[in-house]
């Protein structure tokens, strides 16, 4: 069943609930009673016939989209190795050190900038509940070490990926699909059953360049040299169908690089970045099942809430974010629900908002 229609039903309960309440809640004796029975009847009419057009105008557009993306996704999976090789050419360029990293910057935060002044209506809608489906592109690459072994399985990325392919498919209506030709999608079926053909393993062998790279600070510095350089490169050549996409913006894949460690974290994502990075696990289920999930919140505009709000919160984390939502005290002595985790409202509609969240 769509979302759409999934939400209209839980929205009538709501509506006939409050109808209950109110009618309780009515003073007893006339004419403030009648007044009041009055006012709480066309209460719940308003919020009926609401719950109506929402859901027509969501389920409406998700029929537009359903056909639209037919004939796109088919253009795509023609034309768009063609314009992805003319993207590669800027590719090339984004993979010098230094200079390669500011051209990437700008030009992330340039269209960052253009993706969220073009979803302002689309997020004024989801604000008011009509959330039609949207897509999440991501582009899963196992890094193989200096001796040519992988350094996690196929069946551990899975696991992560179908985590966040359901949470995000059931919180903000958002349908993650591996990156690739011939990818349809329609709001009318559930969420996408991850196999190992979203999972690519690297052919290469990888040095600790992109094998171990901090986070925060020293991961930055990274991704301003040969860190950042290299998974530019993996990125456009492992990613490739993607090379459009990334250079322009909308709809860009979020590559997900699956490397042996993250000295002090569990995954990494600077925002400003297509792509963040998972910390191997040998053992199946992976101890932080959340993490690859969380990173692209990362990627989509979400940033770390404190865990004492909700610990089951997918950005939960013990300090929280320093202005925006602090622990205190920091840090926190409860750890997060990494095995179930859900988004509140307003995450849902960053993420919808984001660049690497569109309807095509
Ligand atoms: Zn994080």
């Amino acid at each position: 069943m769509p979302a759409c229609i999934e939400w209209a039903e839980e929205r009538t309960r709501e509506c006939a609930q409050t109808e209950d309440q109110g009618y309780r809640d009515c003073c007893e004796w006339a004419p403030c009673s009648w007044f009041c029975d009055a006012w709480v009847w066309v209460s719940n009419v308003v919020c009926v016939l609401w719950t109506w057009i929402t859901t027509v105008v969501c389920v409406a557009w998700d029929v537009v989209t359903t056909i639209l993306n037919a004939i796109l996704v088919t253009l795509e999976s023609i034309i768009g190795w063609v314009i992805s090789a003319l993207a590669f050419i800027i590719e090339l360029i984004e993979m010098i050190p230094v200079l390669g990293t500011l051209v990437r910057w700008v030009l992330n935060f340039i269209t960052f900038l253009i993706a969220t002044v073009l979803s302002i209506i689309d997020a004024v809608l989801g604000f008011l509940g009509i959330r039609p489906e949207k897509i999440l592109r991501v582009c899963t690459v196992i890094l193989r070490d200096e001796d040519g072994n992988p350094v996690a399985t196929k069946e551990f990325a899975r696991a992560m990926l179908q985590l966040a392919v359901d949470v995000y498919k059931r919180d903000a209506n958002v349908r993650i699909v591996p990156l690739g030709p011939f990818k349809y999608s329609t709001g009318f079926l559930a969420a996408e059953q991850v196999n190992d053909n979203w999972v690519i393993i690297d052919e290469a062998n990888s040095d600790s360049t992109i094998l171990e790279v901090p986070c925060n600070a020293d991961g930055t510095a990274a991704e301003w040299w040969l860190g950042g350089s290299a998974f530019q490169w993996k990125a456009s050549t492992l990613c490739f169908y993607g090379a459009w996409r990334r250079v322009l913006g909308y709809g860009a894949p979020v590559s997900c690089f699956i490397i042996r460690d993250i000295p002090g974290s569990l995954g990494c994502a600077l925002w400003i970045t297509d792509y963040a990075t998972i910390k191997a696990e040998k053992s199946v289920p992976p101890t932080s099942p959340r993490t690859l999930g969380h990173e692209v919140g990362h990627a989509s505009n979400l940033w770390h809430v404190c865990v004492d709000l909700d610990n089951q919160n997918l950005m939960a984390t013990k300090t929280g974010t320093s202005v925006l939502s602090p622990c205190d005290p920091s840090p926190s002595s409860t750890e997060p629900d990494r095995a179930k985790p859900r988004m509140n409202n307003w995450q849902v509609l960053l993420v919808r908002a984001s660049k690497h969240v569109t309807y095509f």
